[in-house]
């Protein structure tokens, strides 16, 4: 089961965990560092090593900014942020409250909507 989720989040998120080398430079740019008891570069290193449940049950996955600036800083291109946001998406579909699909957005759009949200939402909703 933890292989399998293990499996999951990497593959929602695109990330390649072996790029990581380790070195913070992720987690000292997070402006939500201490809002969060694990840090980006913990993620990675969580999510490799297969502790899955405790960043299912952590708070620090709702406190993410979803900013980019570890994605920005990191010098190995390993995106920790989409990492954060797969193991988010993967508790709300265990909950069983992903109701959206990527089809009834179209109905929801509004002029004022703007348009980086609505690729993000097809991209989120359409895994
Ligand atoms: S995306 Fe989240 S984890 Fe990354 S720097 Fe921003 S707040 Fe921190
Ligand atoms: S900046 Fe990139 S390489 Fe460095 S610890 Fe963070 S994810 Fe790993």
């Amino acid at each position: 089961m933890e292989q399998n989720m293990m499996d999951t989040i990497a593959r929602i998120s695109g990330v390649n965990l072996r790029r990581c080398m380790r070195c913070g430079k992720c987690t000292a740019s997070c402006p939500a560092f201490d809002e969060m008891e694990y840090h980006p570069h913990q993620f990675v290193s969580m999510v490799e090593n297969g502790r899955i449940d405790e960043l299912l049950a952590s708070q620090g996955i709702y406190t993410c900014l979803s900013c980019f600036a570890c994605v920005e800083r990191c010098p190995r291109n390993v995106e920790p942020a989409k990492l954060i946001e797969a193991v988010r998406l993967a508790v709300i579909r265990k909950q069983g409250e992903n109701h959206l699909h990527a089809e009834q957005i179209p109905a929801m759009l509004d002029d004022e909507l703007p348009q980086q949200a609505i690729v993000s939402a097809f991209r989120k909703y359409k895994r």
